[in-house]
């Protein structure tokens, strides 16, 4: 089976930021308040998450780590409202496999009590043994891909790689603004923001992950039309700086990149009048969960809705109203 779990690797684990990914996930679904992400040379030498939610017990910790292990699924029925962000059971059996991995955990209020298992590459060591731990859990992943040189070719330098974690970062900080975040590379706090769903704490957090420039070019909205709310940040034309990459849409919570999406997106935009602008923008669409579909690819940026064309136009609509309303 860890040989399974090397091939599976491949799909979800690619460099140092999808390991990010993962951990970071599975600290919301643990339902934490506080999320700390410290790495060290781009996350190639050392990935630490550690959360402060459910935490994981003595004799779950082994089954954390074996392929198709999820606690996430109870019953088909409740595949088609997927709330929860994992629901695979793949990623750290995946992550363990190429890596160096040690999950330590605790679900006690004591601080006192915890747990500790380690695997490396395809060797998983059968004991579990006690290590205090507040609440929560932390993962450390060293030496990634130190088992599968091919796959460490691929690794770019430190710099690349911390820019793809930090970017997996800012998505996932702007994906819930209830949780409190750190970010550290190489002993540096990078990042230190509070958890707020207030208005002022929400743009203090726009600011600290996007720069001042986004919001002082940009317009908020939130609309909300049979069912369906749109909410977030647009930037307007006069955005002249607008980087091409400051585009970040949610659907109930998930970082999502649609096609779908983006082209209603850009309607929008071309129909006002800002051509040759690139959007830019900070939104976030809730939606039943019954009317979207989450288990498309394994790294689940993608979704399906089942009516593509509702969901198109209300996104078309919305924006156009709202940046027609703005139009100097
Ligand atoms: P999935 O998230 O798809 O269930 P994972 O391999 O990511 O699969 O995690 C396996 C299981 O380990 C999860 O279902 C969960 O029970 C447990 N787990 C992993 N990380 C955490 C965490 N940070 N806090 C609590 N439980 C966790
Ligand atoms: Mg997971």
């Amino acid at each position: 089976p860890r040989l399974a779990n090397q091939i599976a690797a491949g799909e979800v684990v690619e460099r140092p930021s999808s390991v990010v990914k993962e951990l970071v996930e599975n600290a919301i679904d643990a339902g934490s308040t506080r999320v700390e992400v410290e790495l060290e040379n781009g996350g190639t030498r050392l990935i630490r998450v550690r959360d402060d939610g459910s935490g994981i017990g003595e004799n779950d910790l082994p089954l954390a780590l074996s392929r198709h292990a999820t606690s996430k699924i109870i019953s088909l029925e409740e595949l088609e409202g997927v709330a929860s962000l994992g629901f695979r059971g793949e990623a750290l059996a995946s992550i363990s496999s190429v890596s160096r991995l040690e999950l330590v955990s605790n679900l006690d209020e004591d601080p006192r009590s915890g747990w500790r298992v380690v695997a490396e590459g395809r060797r998983m060591e059968p004991r579990v043994t006690p290590a205090p731990h507040p609440r929560g859990t932390s993962v450390t992943v060293r030496d990634l891909f130190f088992n599968t040189p091919a796959r460490r070719k691929f690794l770019r330098t430190e710099k690349t790689e911390f820019g793809h974690v930090e970017e997996a970062f800012r998505r996932q900080a702007l994906s819930r603004f209830d949780i409190g975040w750190v970010l550290r590379h190489n002993h540096k706090t990078l990042h230190q923001l509070p958890p707020g769903v207030d208005p002022i704490s929400r743009e203090r957090r726009l600011r600290a992950l996007l720069g001042k420039g986004f919001l002082e070019n940009a317009l908020h909205l939130d609309l909300e039309v049979g069912g369906l709310r749109l909410w977030g940040w647009v930037g307007l034309p006069t955005h002249s700086r607008a980087q091409a990459d400051q585009q970040y849409f949610f659907v109930n919570g998930r970082v999502v990149r649609d096609r779908l999406v983006a082209h209603a997106i850009r309607q929008a935009y071309r129909d006002v009048l800002f051509h040759g602008r690139h959007p830019v923008f900070v939104l976030y669409l809730e939606v039943d969960p019954r009317v979207v579909d989450v288990n498309v690819h394994p790294t689940k940026h993608e979704v399906r809705f089942r009516d593509g064309r509702m969901v198109h136009d209300f996104l078309f609509s919305s924006l156009h109203r709202a940046l027609a309303e703005a139009r100097p």
